[in-house]
């Protein structure tokens, strides 16, 4: 019996352990997305293959495996190239694999012809060809190991039309496969010296005011369990970043999520665990960080370390590196305890912050703005306990306000626009972490621009019935209503819509009806619980279009300074 390469790169997906595919099928990759199926894996098809990129990469961050989207040649690749990309700032493995057209056609104008591998190369880890249907089981171990080995990234493999075409027989395809399989890479122990352990260990004993900062990195290593044991065995107070959120709970005694600009400003030993010294902690620099205050790095990537230059880098996995630095306190231990000075402070000003901003919260004002919404939806996923929901969000202000109202208590249950702070992700993310945590509901926070760019995605949130609730806030355009100064208005369209408005009160809700999910209107307090508590006991695709104040938030969120 022969097989061709769609069934061997199906086969050799299988046997590397992917069990879900995300991607938009057609000509070339149809026969290869169907054979996958027939083999026992879940694929989930959608309208773009940004979305379905998008999917691909949270997916492989929240299951430490990588993700894997399809795509067809040119254009789908192109489109394609968002997931990918993602992937790589975020750090998150994933892998692309596209249909490329016929080897023997390149340069002559093929259908949807592009040099895939050219156009990946800036965006990927490795991008790798299969030019012969024996090459198929060592490309697709190889993109899979290298989106997954070091600092997690995306990779691409290109499968000509040609090459899925070629055949051999099942023996062959057999022994290609075992070969494969034994020469997989094999993730190589990482050592830390002692004295650099030591190190750390003596900076943290020693600092007046330590603080522990931990990111999406840390939620990938698994870290949570570790980074509780050595927060509360020192007492050191720790900062989540907006992905880090959950691997202790934001409730913890010891969080200064709410006196944030104390602990950075003031902290003079922070212990930074995979987390970028980039613009989301503020480069590490004056004036939001103490001149003097000293980094030490944990983070999977020598690069990484070498890029920030902190005053001690650990190069490691963040749980491992964790793990063995609590060892080392554990011979001689040390702990602040409550009436420490420096927790005392944070923790009274994050009282204070807290109470300033539950008055604010406390009214209930409408038309909404948006405190008044987010605190009946954190109230609601408070309800509902433990498994938590994951909560994906973007949007200018929609996300700013979400992070510090939502509350998150366990890990890696908040997925948003990330480092790059990509808008669009949200249905995409949506649909990965219903398919990675079964066990969840996945509450989607979106702006409505934010909801936008992937709106259409809700049809495949009924097609797979997948247990998700999107809440679009909406206030008619990005940042809401027009927001010109009187200068700003002016030539010959100046009648049109200004660039940031869309059509008012748009019917988003009636976006999942003609898919048969249920929507929902909302525009007073009342409503809202209603469709909340509705949806989250239905556990089935929703969509609660909440009416704004157009002129409630302000332009750009919290980054008003670069628009
Ligand atoms: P955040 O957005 O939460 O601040 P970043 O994406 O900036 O986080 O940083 C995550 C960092 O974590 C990256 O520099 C990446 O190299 C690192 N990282 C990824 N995997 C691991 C791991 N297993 N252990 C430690 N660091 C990791």
């Amino acid at each position: 019996m022969e097989i061709d390469g769609n069934v061997l790169a199906a086969k050799s997906l299988v046997r590397f352990g992917v069990r879900h595919m995300f991607g938009v099928v057609g000509i070339p990759v149809t026969s290869l997305a169907n054979r996958a199926v027939a083999l026992g894996v879940r694929f989930i098809a959608f309208h773009n293959e940004q979305s379905a990129g998008y999917a691909a990469s949270a997916y492989g961050y929240l299951t430490a495996r990588p993700g894997v989207f399809l795509t067809v040649s040119g254009p789908g690749c192109v489109h394609g190239l968002a997931g990918v990309s993602n992937a790589s700032v975020n750090t998150w493995p994933t892998v692309m694999i596209s249909g490329s057209c016929d080897q023997a056609d390149v340069g002559r104008g093929d259908f949807q012809e592009l040099n895939q591998i050219e156009a990946t190369k800036p965006f990927a880890k490795l991008s790798v060809r299969a030019s012969d249907i024996s090459e198929i089981p060592a490309r697709v171990a190889q993109v899979l190991d290298w989106a997954q080995s070091g600092r997690p990234g995306g990779c691409y493999l290109d499968l000509p039309t040609d090459v899925l075409h070629q055949k051999l027989s099942e023996s062959e395809a057999e022994k290609l496969l075992t070969e494969a399989e034994k020469n997989r890479a094999k993730p190589e122990p990482y050592s830390i010296s002692n004295s650099k352990i030591e190190e750390a260990v003596s900076l943290l004993r020693r600092a007046e005011r330590p603080l522990i900062v931990f990111g999406k990195g840390a939620a990938y290593a698994r870290a949570e369990h570790a980074l509780t044991k050595l927060v509360e065995a020192t007492g050191i107070p720790f900062l989540p970043t907006p992905m880090g959120k959950g691997l202790l709970p934001d409730t913890h005694a010891l969080a200064a999520t709410a006196a944030r600009s104390l602990a950075i400003g003031k902290c003079d030993v922070a212990l930074v665990v995979g987390a970028r010294l980039n613009w989301l902690l503020h480069f590490g620099e004056p004036p939001k960080w103490s001149k003097d205050v000293k980094f030490i790095l944990v983070d999977v990537s020598e690069e990484e370390i070498e890029l920030r230059k902190p005053h001690l880098g650990l190069v490691g996995d963040a749980k491992h590196v964790i793990e063995v630095l609590s060892k080392e306190i554990k011979d001689d231990p040390f702990c602040l305890g409550s009436t420490h000075p420096w927790v005392q402070a944070i923790s009274n000003k994050a009282k204070e912050n807290v109470a300033k901003m539950e008055v604010q919260l406390g009214k209930d004002v409408v038309p909404f703005n948006f405190l008044t919404p987010m605190r009946i939806i954190r109230d609601a996923i408070a309800d509902l306990g433990s498994p938590a929901p994951v909560v994906v969000s973007e949007g200018a202000n929609t996300m700013d306000v979400g992070r510090s109202v939502l509350v998150q208590t366990e890990p890696r249950t908040r997925l948003d626009a990330g480092t790059w702070g990509t808008m669009g992700v949200g249905l995409g993310y949506c649909i990965a972490a219903a398919v990675a945590s079964p066990d969840r509901l996945v509450v989607a926070v979106e702006g409505d621009s934010g909801f936008g760019f992937s709106a259409m995605e809700v049809e495949t949130l009924v097609r797979y019935q997948l247990p998700v609730v999107v809440i679009v806030f909406n206030n008619g355009g990005v940042y809401g209503g027009d927001r010109r100064r009187p200068e700003e208005v002016d030539g010959p369209f100046k009648d049109d819509p200004a660039p940031t408005d869309f059509v008012p009160n748009a019917g988003y809700h009636a976006l999942i009806e003609a898919f048969g999910g249920k929507g929902y209107l909302v525009a007073t307090p009342d409503e809202l619980k209603f469709a909340l508590s509705e949806s989250f006991s239905a556990r089935k695709p929703a969509v609660i279009n909440v009416v704004i104040d157009p002129y409630a938030g302000s332009e750009s969120g919290r980054m008003q300074h670069k628009n």
